[in-house]
């Protein structure tokens, strides 16, 4: 896994006007059984790739704290929303909760994530690509593809998949 995640970036630039051209024409005409191939194309990745193993997204980029994700978090440490927010979060040009730093704080030595029961939604929907209408998170996609070892394989299927 170290080893694939040293080339990452290098082998996402390579494929991005590829990609490019592919999501362009998947949100153009998207096939009718895209949801249920995405679907089998994330579980078939996800048996292989073992987060554990990698950590990426929370080494090097963060999620979005939603307020009900600031609320159950906060409730977890027994602190205050607003008190949470002083300690660990800022806000991004878009106005949205985001970490002060990564990796993130809350990712132990062992790849573990301390709050994991409560971790923010978007934790535990990333990469997305189980979403349905995925043609729709093209853009979103094409930068996980950069960091997430388990997005580029799923794209790369995908093209093999949908011509
Ligand atoms: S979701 Fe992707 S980047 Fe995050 S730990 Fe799993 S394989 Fe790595
Ligand atoms: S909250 Fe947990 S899952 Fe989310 S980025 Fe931090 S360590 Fe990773």
């Amino acid at each position: 896994m170290e080893q694939f995640l040293k080339k990452l970036g290098k082998k996402a630039s390579e494929k991005q006007n590829e990609n490019k051209k592919f999501f362009t024409k998947l949100k153009k005409k998207p096939p009718k059984n895209l949801d249920y191939v995405m679907q089998e194309l994330h579980e078939e990745e996800f048996k292989k790739t073992d987060c554990l193993e990698c950590a990426n997204c929370c080494k090097t980029t963060g999620p979005l704290f939603t307020n009900t994700d600031v609320e159950r978090i906060a409730k977890h440490f027994r602190q205050k929303p607003q008190k949470f927010i002083e300690n660990y979060l800022r806000v991004d040009e878009d106005n949205d909760y985001v970490l002060q730093k990564v990796p993130c704080t809350f990712l132990g030595a062992d790849n573990y994530c301390s709050i994991y029961n409560v971790r923010p939604k978007a934790c535990r929907e990333f990469p997305h690509t189980d979403r349905k209408k995925f043609q729709q998170i093209s853009n979103l996609t094409m930068k996980n593809v950069v960091i997430c070892p388990a997005a580029y394989n799923i794209v790369e299927q995908m093209k093999k998949r949908i011509k």
